[in-house]
């Protein structure tokens, strides 16, 4: 095989973005909509709010009646949230108004409970800041009628679930929920619930990936099992595994090794790859390929390499299938609290944790990409530019949350 130079991040992160394809929409109701990737416009059926709202509990008058912030005036009555006064207020006049009622027509301030006392009939008011509008939500002032208030693209979180329902998107267009297989490769492997031979380790990346996937609300995990070193089966679960899934991601089996049969048995599946290693540390052997809508990841064995290609590349992967406007991973600009230094000239993805209740990070000491131990502290990586060698202690670096 020829040698090819190694391809960036960013050229790896590009191709992954633009060889994957965007999955179909379905339609959900409201509440299943919560924590999906919008595909269709959310309009205001109506302005917001949809009347001049009443933003206190108070009296609704005319601020012309006020002189030196002061009014007598004769209370018609009281007007409660979900009623609507048909009269109009006029001089000398006031309505009691509840919060969430519409103010009635010819009234334009409220004046607070607070500010009024009352003998029989009078109501005293004493507000030297009322003026026209004050405890007024003016209709429309949030929003006109036919405003677009979500966009497609959007990842629906609580507030635009609020934004729906108030203008009466009881079903949404959403992007379909992408099904992703995960398999474990390794001679080596076995679950967690067996007694390993000396030479044995158990499988503790499906675990990880499938929890990650949990933690994601657009996608759905399978768990396919632990496959051997041995191309025939290894073949016939891979295949399954392509056949019934958006995305296939295989844990080892791409680098140099006797035993690396990853990328040779997708070949022969004709999953037609994309890239294979890319200029990062950890993470180098990723192989990445496409299969008509369909991709797959062959992610390097090692857990703290599973965990950085998968935040750097799977994940921005299935933002895009699902529409979302900006796949990358997000990024965070923090001081570091302690020096760091690497050796080589590519990107390094470093673990660390948040320092400081995460006004800072520091990298966390680990025994290379083997050591999940270490791993398992962090709170996501630092991302060192492949010419730096040393970044000091109060310099502010980029931080990869594992979350977002
Ligand atoms: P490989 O990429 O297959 O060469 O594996 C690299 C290292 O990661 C080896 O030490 C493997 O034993 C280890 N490894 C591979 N798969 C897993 C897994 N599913 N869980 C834990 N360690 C693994
Ligand atoms: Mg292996």
């Amino acid at each position: 095989m020829k040698k090819r130079p190694l391809i960036p991040h960013e050229t790896a992160l590009s191709l992954v973005l633009k060889n994957v394809s965007m999955v179909g929409a379905e339609t959900v109701g409201l509440l299943n909509a919560a924590g999906r990737v919008l595909r269709k416009n959310v309009k205001a059926d109506r302005s917001l709010p949809p009347f001049n709202r009443s933003a206190m509990d108070g009296y609704a008058v005319k601020s012309s009646d006020f002189k030196n912030g002061r009014a007598n005036l004769v209370c018609f009555g009281v007007l409660k949230a979900g009623n609507e006064w048909k009269g109009k207020v006029t001089t000398g006049m006031c309505v009691k108004i509840m919060t969430g009622a519409p103010v009635p027509s010819g009234a334009d301030a409220v004046v607070m409970v607070e500010k009024s006392g009352v003998s029989g009939e009078m109501v005293h008011l004493n507000d030297p800041g009322v003026k026209p509008w004050s405890n007024i939500h003016k209709k429309g002032a949030d929003t006109d009628k036919g405003a677009a208030l979500i966009k497609p693209g959007t990842l629906l979180a609580p507030g635009h679930m609020a934004v729906a329902a108030s203008v009466g998107a009881a079903k949404l267009s959403v992007s379909r929920v992408i099904k992703v297989a995960v398999v474990a490769s390794g001679t080596e492997l076995i679950s967690v619930s067996r007694k390993p031979k000396p030479s044995q380790i158990r499988d503790s990346n499906s675990p990880f990936l499938i929890s990650r996937l949990k933690g994601i609300s657009w996608v759905k995990g399978t768990f396919m099992g632990i496959v051997r070193d041995e191309p025939r089966r290894f073949k016939a679960i891979l295949k399954k595994a392509i056949r019934e899934n958006d995305v296939v991601l295989i844990t080892g089996g791409v680098s140099m090794g006797d035993a690396d049969y990853t990328p040779i048995v997708l070949e022969e599946l004709k999953v037609k790859n994309v890239f294979h290693k890319a200029s990062i540390k950890p993470g180098k052997p990723i192989w990445f390929g496409v299969t008509g809508k369909k991709a797959v990841f062959g992610l390097p064995g090692n857990p703290v390499s599973v965990a950085v290609t998968f935040s750097e590349f799977v994940k921005p992967a299935f933002k895009r299938m699902a529409g979302i406007s900006d796949p990358a991973p997000r990024k965070l600009i923090l001081p570091l609290s302690e020096g760091i230094r690497k050796k080589h000239d590519r990107k390094e993805f470093r673990i660390a944790a948040f320092t400081n209740g995460g006004g800072s990070v520091a990298a966390i000491k680990h025994q290379g990409s083997g050591d999940f131990v270490s791993a398992s502290k962090s709170d996501g990586v630092i991302v060192i530019p492949s010419d730096r060698a040393e970044i000091k202690a109060g310099e502010t670096v980029e931080f990869h949350p594992w979350e977002l």
